[in-house]
């Protein structure tokens, strides 16, 4: 078989397996082996190390970590392309094909079950080319289920709005809770920018590589964690009002205890959420906690990726 990123090969599969792309699962696959190589190099892959792949669809991505790694395990949604790839991947033993749908898969157990073999890994690594209509909600699940405690680092093509807004710093109209949430969990590398030729079917938009490194310990020192989110999500909820106005709604606490609670973070209440740093939500989540307020979420809160700043 030529290369699996190669457009003939592509074309070969679908007319054998009968196979049509589907939209609705982002199904564009990678067909340029520079970009394939960037990810592979770029997720750093050792010979011990464990890969976890999100949405291998024929396998350009499985087979090049594959070569490179102790092994490989691999989910993907589309139970049409369970018999593309065991025809793709025929050549390699150290790759699992997991079916199931990623948002829904319990990944540590994943991670442990492989983890029975006799020899150790010597890190997780996981990858990725994402279905761009749940980028966001892949990587929250990974954060937010402290993908931290056993993975090394997220390496994945999303879309470039995506990556900048995951990127951005404070004072734009693109930082947002997504920012934050992400620079709080890892340190974020731009890899490459990828223009939308190297899929098929193409995209509308162009897409970018992203190395996010999972932080062991956290940028800022938190009372509660769950608070310091309570505080970004509030704030970014209705990220054109003052804090003051933003962070009394969606706390739901007077304006008079925001006021006080601002001021002890010497923070100035007409400000808005899009000019505040880390440190900063950091210490005022913390005057927050110290004031006994409650940092769960209300039934209904949005998330960071529904948030107005989060939205694909
Ligand atoms: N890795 C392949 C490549 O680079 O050519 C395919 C990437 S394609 C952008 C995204 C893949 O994710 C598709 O194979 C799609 O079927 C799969 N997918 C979509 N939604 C998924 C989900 N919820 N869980 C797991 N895989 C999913």
């Amino acid at each position: 078989m030529e290369k699996l990123y190669s457009p003939t090969t592509i074309k070969t599969v679908t007319n054998k397996y009968d196979f049509h792309m589907s939209k609705s699962l982002g199904q564009n696959f990678l067909v340029d082996g520079n970009i394939v190589n960037k990810i592979i190099e770029g997720s750093e892959i050792g010979e011990e190390d464990l890969v976890l792949e999100i949405g291998p669809g024929m396998g350009v991505l499985t087979a090049a970590a594959a070569e490179k790694a102790a092994k490989v395990i691999a989910v993907e949604l589309d139970h049409r392309l369970i018999p593309v790839l065991e025809d793709t991947l025929k050549d390699y033993d150290n790759i699992t094909i997991h079916q199931g749908d990623i948002m829904k898969t319990d990944l540590r157990a994943l991670i442990s079950e492989a983890k029975k073999e006799p020899k150790p890994f010597s890190a997780v690594k996981i990858i990725g080319n994402l279905p761009y209509y749940i980028t966001t909600p892949i990587l929250m699940k990974l954060l937010e289920e402290d993908a931290r405690d056993y993975a090394y680092s997220i390496t994945v093509m999303v879309q470039k709005e995506v990556a900048e807004r995951m990127r951005a710093v404070p004072g734009g109209k693109i930082y947002g809770a997504l920012s934050v949430a992400v620079q709080y969990y890892c340190e974020v590398e731009l890899l490459a920018i990828v223009p939308k030729e190297v899929f098929f079917p193409k995209p509308k938009v162009d897409s970018a590589v992203l190395r996010l490194i999972l932080r062991k310990e956290p940028p800022v020192s938190l009372l509660s964690e769950e608070m310091f989110f309570r505080v970004v999500r509030a704030g970014f909820g209705q990220r054109r009002k003052t804090l003051l106005n933003s962070l009394s709604a969606g706390i739901d606490v007077g304006k008079e205890v925001v006021t006080a609670c601002l001021a002890e973070a010497d923070i100035d209440p007409t400000r808005r959420a899009e000019t505040l740093n880390m440190n900063e939500f950091a210490c005022l989540a913390n005057v927050f906690t110290k004031k006994g307020i409650s940092a769960q979420r209300p039934r209904g809160e949005k998330g960071v990726d529904e948030s107005e700043n989060g939205m694909e």
